[in-house]
């Protein structure tokens, strides 16, 4: 089957920081018109269950995701310093086994390190004066095991401590902002070979977006990526403007790789990211597949299924 139609391959749920259910999420996902959805909460497929019986409900194809939190290590002149501390960069995986050992082992790490840091965070609110308890995050969290600082900034509108998510990010909660606690990530070369031994496809999110840029991630660096296993890059997203597009979309061809284009929408979480506001090609969704298809053959897995029509 070809995919085909209206392509989003990067949404959240309430399985971590979106505000919609994963059902919530596909059904207004077939409202708003999308032909396939992906669902990728960060570093966790919880909501993966829900979101393919829902997909089947409103017959949408479903890719089912994760956005999974690294760390670039800039590699040093001399390696017996070890890798540097680098910079935030979340990785899609699309269809990945997320119960293959290893990838389950990172992922926990993970969590663990959301976990641990909501305690970190309220301590510093609370010497800024902010009374804010773990039980008031736990209100607006709900079952989530992907605890963030949305959940944190929701926990603050409902004090009444701020208005909206955003002026906590604004406030306390951002790069730099008195209540940014940093966290635990995997080293992005590390995960993109667990992805890909999982039978899955890692593409890097919004690759020169929240503060990172060429820089950081330039050719030279991506090249180094795609030889380690990199197989896209997400170029059309809100943190990227035209220029950074076309730049990235020429990396893209030049190494052959995948290129997506997502909302990444939260629900209400975020403004400005409707569902459907970027998209993927169909012929870039086909590559994609064919390579989950290749990644699980050389794995021992079957071919993931897919859900809905293409
Ligand atoms: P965390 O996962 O706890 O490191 O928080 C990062 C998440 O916060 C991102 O995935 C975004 O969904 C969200 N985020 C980052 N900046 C903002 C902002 N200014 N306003 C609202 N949400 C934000
Ligand atoms: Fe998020
Ligand atoms: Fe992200
Ligand atoms: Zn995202």
């Amino acid at each position: 089957m070809t995919p085909a139609g209206v392509i989003d391959l990067h949404t959240h749920s309430r399985a971590s920081d979106g505000t919609q259910s994963p059902r919530e999420l596909v059904q207004a996902a077939a409202a708003a018109g999308l032909d396939v959805v992906a669902i990728t909460d960060h570093d966790s497929a919880a909501g993966w269950p829900e979101a393919v019986t829902a997909a089947a409900e409103v017959g949408i194809g479903l890719v089912r995701g994760l956005e999974i939190s690294a760390r670039y290590a800039r590699p040093r002149d001399d390696p017996s310093e070890g890798p540097a501390r680098g910079p935030g960069v979340h990785l899609l995986a699309y269809l990945p086994d997320p119960t293959y050992p290893p990838l389950a082992q990172a992922l926990e790490r993970i969590i663990e390190g959301r976990r641990s840091r909501v305690p970190a965070v309220l301590e510093r609110l609370r010497s800024l004066g902010v009374e804010i308890s773990v039980d008031d995050v736990r209100a607006v969290a709900g079952d989530t095991v992907a605890t963030g600082r949305p959940h944190i900034a929701d926990a603050l509108v409902r004090l009444g401590v701020v208005e909206t998510r955003d002026e906590a990010f604004a406030r306390f909660l951002g790069a730099g902002r008195p209540a940014c606690v940093d966290r635990y990530a995997a080293d992005l070369h590390d995960v993109i070979g667990l992805v890909v031994d999982a039978g899955g496809v890692p593409v890097i999110a919004h690759p020169w977006g929240r503060g990172n840029d060429l820089a950081i991630l330039g050719a030279e660096q991506l090249a180094a990526l795609a030889a380690a296993g990199l197989a896209g890059l997400e170029v059309d997203h809100e943190d990227h403007d035209a220029t950074a597009r076309a730049a990235l979309r020429a990396i893209a061809r030049d190494l052959d790789l995948i290129v997506t284009g997502s909302s990444d929408h939260h629900g209400l979480g975020k403004v400005g990211h409707e569902l459907g506001c970027n998209t993927t090609a169909a012929e870039e969704l086909s590559r994609l597949l064919t390579l989950a298809g290749q990644h699980a053959a050389a794995s021992g897995r079957d071919a993931p299924r897919l859900v809905g029509r293409w």
